[in-house]
């Protein structure tokens, strides 16, 4: 089936829409511009006259006739008005003027006229040309002028009675413009929307067959992921309309129009089925039920239950695909859930390695990328990038190329770019003391070292004393050879023993500690209390789960993010007294470490000190330099 197109959203009769405006009644407000308005007229009428026409008394024209001054003259009824031209300039005015003066009984008039010359001629009453000139003209622009202001102000009126209408964007296939090329490592997900990209091109076929193709398909993944991506991508195969709307449009204001707004948008895309009707981040509108109160939630929950109705209205082969995204699945509701209605469930995963090559092909595509450039390496060096951070970090190489004046994107631009994205922008401007620069320098090679010696840890990429970001004055940039989806728990300690190991080398060396580890022990303590609480990895605690995590299990990795006590006080008691156990067996690891290992430390930190960054070749060349062949590799 072709395309429907439609150039723009057309407004179409909407017999259960916003009710009508009410009818109208003459405005007050009309009497008033209409007194308004003869007030005006007054005083433009007399200032039009005052301004041009110089009304004199009756004496002082026969004075000026008298001398010989008044050329011409016309004679009303009731006026005469002509024109005077002085004898001799006046110092404050001009010499000649249009006069007006109201006619006095005088039966000598014609006669002084003559004989001084002056050309007069008598006028019957302008009546009509007056009314027409000085009244009818201008209450005729007021009037335009009025129908004007009211048309305008009469749509402005109507846009606000038409909130409820759904703002859904209906744009027709070549304007998503995305296809499934577009997306990359997620082959999984891509397998199972083509069917129903397959359905929305031939749905005859799975109508023959008595096949039901899902009505609701839910992607659910971390954010960034390419979920919107995805959904577009559908709607640009199957080249089909793509009515997308997200989540918090629904959720407006007013009670009762994000409601109206689903039935709009339900009804709008039944009308050009086959279709895709998309809700992104579902769980602004989809949340579990009766669980908050207040205003926002009565409307949140009607247009929740609208979505249900509708979902259940229409019928499952009617061409109307429904999607929806959200990074929150724990939360939704579970009526939306059950099958009927999104009972189909697809996952984005934060990509794997080759993933992450693929996207990283995707996004270089258009993109002059030097030879020395691998990809291979920059997924590697990525791991936990999800699709939006890769596009991001190829977007920053460019710009990194632009302000070198490279006509290419080099390595080095890419890895710029990847440290940029991981810790901020450099802050090389950031003015520090030698002597705070030596704590950083002993601090960072203090974390590398630590994580050099431990045999579980992940390797160290990096160690740098620029400044990065918001805080931080130096870093130290540890990344896993490959993916991980669960930790052992041996590499859980190292994690703890690397995470302190700054703190630990300031001791050793200064003997004095700083504020500077606050965020490594903020990070020690989550995963060390992930270990006891949840993980069950204390022997004294044991297996139970004490911790209800507050957090979706996307937004932390494996081992951070917040818990809520759910155990006696007794139990959080030892909890607390595991978590010290576990953090400070790591602190002592760490300082045993760099005592055994005293020259490396002062040996690297100089070295750092000198060329502010050490990269993973330079960094492990010189401990095997300092500790001879025994060193681990
Ligand atoms: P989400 O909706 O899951 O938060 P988006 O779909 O908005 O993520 O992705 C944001 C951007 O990241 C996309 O516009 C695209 O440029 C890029 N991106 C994300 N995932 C992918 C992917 N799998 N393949 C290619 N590009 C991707
Ligand atoms: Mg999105
Ligand atoms: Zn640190």
């Amino acid at each position: 089936m072709p395309p429907k197109r439609r150039s723009e959203r057309e407004p179409e009769p909407h017999p259960e829409g916003p009710p009508p405006p009410p009818r109208r009644h003459v405005p007050w407000s009309s009497v008033w511009w209409l007194v308004a308005m003869f007030l005006l007229l007054w005083g433009w009428q007399s200032a039009v006259d005052t301004f041009t026409v110089q009304t004199i008394p009756y004496s002082a024209f026969k004075k000026h006739v008298v001398a010989g001054e008044v050329t011409e003259i016309v004679i009303e009824p009731e006026l005469i008005h002509g024109h005077i031209k002085l004898a001799e300039k006046p110092k404050d005015g001009p010499q000649e003027l249009e006069f007006r003066t109201v006619r006095v009984e005088d039966k000598d008039l014609v006669d002084d006229l003559e004989a001084h010359d002056v050309t007069f001629v008598g006028e019957l009453p302008r009546l009509v040309s007056r009314l027409l000139i000085g009244w009818l003209l201008p209450i005729a622009l007021m009037i335009g002028l009025w129908m004007l202001l009211s048309r305008r102000l009469g749509a402005a009126a109507g846009q606000a009675m038409s909130f409820g209408k759904s703002p859904a964007k209906l744009s027709p296939t070549d304007e998503t413009g995305v296809t499934f090329a577009d997306v990359a490592g997620c082959e999984e997900a891509k397998l199972e929307l083509s069917e129903v990209v397959d359905f929305l091109k031939n749905p005859s076929r799975y109508q023959a067959l008595g096949a039901r193709i899902p009505k609701g398909i839910l992607l659910v993944g971390p954010p960034g992921t390419g979920k919107t991506l995805l959904a577009k991508a559908v709607a640009g195969e199957a080249r089909v309309p793509f009515y997308s709307l997200s989540g918090s449009d629904f959720v407006e204001m007013f009670v009762g129009v994000g409601a109206a707004r689903v039935r709009d948008l339900f009804e709008q895309a039944a009308k050009s089925a086959p279709c895709i009707i998309f809700i992104d981040e579902l769980d602004a509108v989809g949340r579990q039920r009766g669980v908050h109160m207040g205003v926002v939630n009565d409307e949140r929950e009607q247009t929740l239950n609208q979505l249900l109705v509708e979902m259940d209205g229409f019928e499952a082969n009617s061409g109307v695909i429904l999607l929806a995204a959200t990074n929150r699945p724990d939360v939704l509701d579970r009526a939306l859930l059950r099958a009927g209605r999104f009972d189909r469930q697809v996952v984005l995963d934060a990509p794997d390695i080759d993933g992450r090559k693929a996207i990283l092909e995707v996004h270089a595509r258009g993109k002059p990328l030097a030879g020395d450039v691998d990809l291979g390496v920059v997924a590697q060096a990525t791991p936990g990038f999800a699709g939006a951070d890769l596009a991001n970090t190829l977007n920053e190489a460019a710009l990194l190329a632009a302000r070198r004046g490279d006509d290419a994107i080099h390595q080095v631009d890419v890895e710029e770019a990847i440290e940029k994205v991981i810790a901020g922008p450099e802050r090389k401007s950031r003015r520090l003391s030698d002597a705070l620069k030596r704590r950083i320098a002993v601090h960072e090679v203090g974390h590398a070292l630590v994580a050099y010696f431990s045999p579980h840890a992940d390797p160290v990429h990096k160690v740098s004393i620029v400044p990065r970001g918001q805080a931080a004055l130096g870093y130290t940039l540890q990344l896993p050879t490959e993916d991980q989806f669960i930790l052992t728990r041996s590499e859980l300690v190292d994690r703890i023993k690397g995470l302190l190991g700054g703190r630990a080398a300031e001791d050793v060396v200064f003997g004095e500690v700083s504020s500077g580890a606050e965020n490594d022990l903020e990070k020690a303590t989550a995963i060390a209390r992930q270990m006891v609480a949840r993980l069950g990895m204390s022997e004294r605690v044991g297996l139970p789960q004490l911790g209800v995590r507050d957090e979706s299990p996307f937004l932390g990795g494996p081992g951070i993010g917040g818990l809520q006590r759910d155990c006696a006080e007794d139990t959080a008691r030892e909890v607390d007294v595991e978590v010290r156990a576990l953090m400070s067996e790591g602190y002592d690891a760490a300082r045993a470490i760099l005592r055994g290992h005293r020259p490396t430390l002062d040996r690297i930190t100089e070295q750092l000190l000198k060329c502010e960054t050490l990269d993973h070749e330079a960094f492990t060349a010189l401990v095997v330099e300092i500790e001879g062949a025994a060193a681990p590799a």
